[in-house]
């Protein structure tokens, strides 16, 4: 048995995520401070170059442009991160089927029985996957390699970005001595407070702690990451992929906010379609609908009604949205965000279909919402919009709102540079 055997827990973290696919899309960012948040005027995401400068995440827009007025400033693009993600995690699969996407720029994953791939060094395997990605995707990433899930985390955050980490057995104590107890997964402000008074600094104190204190000070959480800072497999990669789901939601936050009745309900509309959309991707149904508009002093108005059947059509839930909005909306007050939520969840396989919701009205609103999706993944969310989202024209034009230029890529995120027409469907409300 090698010093390998035991060692086969791998973590990727992209480096800098929505700021690098940015850069990988448009060469002309490459090697310039980028920022993506621009929706919000707070950054959600920095380059490398940006954070070199001091310009991090949660720090407001002006503050950074103050720091480097030549900043180069994006909305964040889920939709583009989304595929990015999922082409990132398609290479991860390629060395090993146990995997485990832990966020839209993280996964882990378990080199555990891939024969071949274990017999080639594990620096190796880090330096394979980091090529796929740099050469496929034009982007860098951290690879950790250890025994357990929160060492393999600790060691992906050790050379970033674009560094790579492998620590075996023999290695621990060394590693754990330069970690600073607070720097490790699942060890919070609180628990790290509560060790400093205790004297704990390193990740290697805190595993000399005797068990009975640990668990005394951390309970079972913590007592659990200390048996994995000493190489003790706790944390099992959850492989399978989440199916079922009590809700979901979509919400929007818009600068700057907005008195116009138009306005406001389309963006609510939007929120409507994009959760429904979801829904039926996952195929299930709800039960029941929600509103949330939050205003310019940040308090919230909510309603929810319930849908006249399971559904996952647009065309049963917007006039109920309407009837919520009419309850909600103040005429003359400012709006910030809307948020649309689905409640009430079931599978769509759960399901018997009556004869009195299995009608042939309905069927059709099934063909025109798959034919509607259909179109969407092709062209771009929002390719076939209800009618009521031409309304978001009225919102006034803002810097913040500018499209990145792009050269077209897959074709979902290439609508906006191909600009192909809008097309709508009539106003179901
Ligand atoms: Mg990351």
């Amino acid at each position: 048995m090698n010093s390998s055997s035991d060692c086969t827990i791998l973590h990727v973290d992209a480096d800098g995520f929505f700021a690098g696919v940015e850069q990988a899309l448009t060469p002309a960012l490459r090697g310039r401070p980028v920022v993506t948040g621009a929706e919000r005027g707070i950054i959600a995401a920095a380059s490398y170059e940006a954070k070199d400068l001091g310009i991090k995440r949660g720090l407001q827009l002006h503050e950074a442009r103050a720091i480097y007025p030549d900043l180069a400033v994006l909305p964040s693009d889920y939709e583009t991160c989304s595929l990015y993600s999922r082409h990132l995690f398609s290479i991860l699969r390629r060395f090993t089927p146990h995997v485990e996407e832990y966020s839209i720029d993280e996964a882990f994953a378990d080199l555990h029985g891939c024969g071949k791939l274990m017999d080639c060094p594990l620096e190796r395997v880090a330096e394979k996957l980091r090529d796929a990605v740099r050469t496929e995707m034009g982007l860098t990433v951290s690879v950790g390699v250890s025994l357990t899930k929160t060492l393999a985390k600790l060691c992906s955050k050790f050379r970033k970005p674009d560094g790579q980490t492998v620590l075996r057995r023999e290695h621990l104590p060394v590693m754990l001595r330069r970690t600073p107890v607070g720097k490790v997964w699942g060890i919070g402000p609180s628990a790290t407070a509560k060790l400093t008074a205790r004297g704990v600094k390193t990740a290697h104190d805190f595993t000399l702690m005797e068990s009975a204190s640990v668990l005394k000070l951390l309970h079972k959480p913590g007592y659990e990451t200390w048996l994995e800072l000493q190489g003790r497999k706790v944390f099992k990669l959850e492989l399978v992929p989440k199916t079922g789901y009590a809700s979901m939601m979509k919400g929007h936050t818009f600068a700057p906010p907005s008195a116009d009745r138009h306005l406001v309900f389309s963006e609510a509309m939007k929120n409507m379609a994009a959760a429904l959309a979801k829904l039926r991707r996952h195929r299930h149904l709800a039960r029941e609908i929600g509103l949330c508009l939050r205003l310019r002093d940040y308090s919230a108005r909510v309603a929810a009604a319930a849908l006249p059947a399971l559904t996952a059509h647009d065309r049963e839930a917007a006039p109920l949205l309407r009837r919520l909005f009419g309850e909600l909306f103040l005429p003359g007050c400012d709006c910030r965000s809307t948020l649309v939520w689905l409640g009430g969840l079931v599978p769509e396989q759960n399901m018997q279909m009556d004869l009195f919701t299995d009608t042939p009205p309905r069927r059709l609103l099934g063909r025109l919402d798959r034919a509607v999706d259909r179109l969407n993944l092709r062209y771009g969310q929002g390719a076939v919009a209800h009618a009521a989202l031409l309304d978001l024209q009225r919102k006034p034009r803002h810097p913040r709102d500018a499209a990145p230029e792009r050269l077209a890529l897959a074709p979902a995120t290439a609508r906006r540079r191909l600009a192909i027409p809008r097309m709508t469907l009539s106003n179901p409300v």
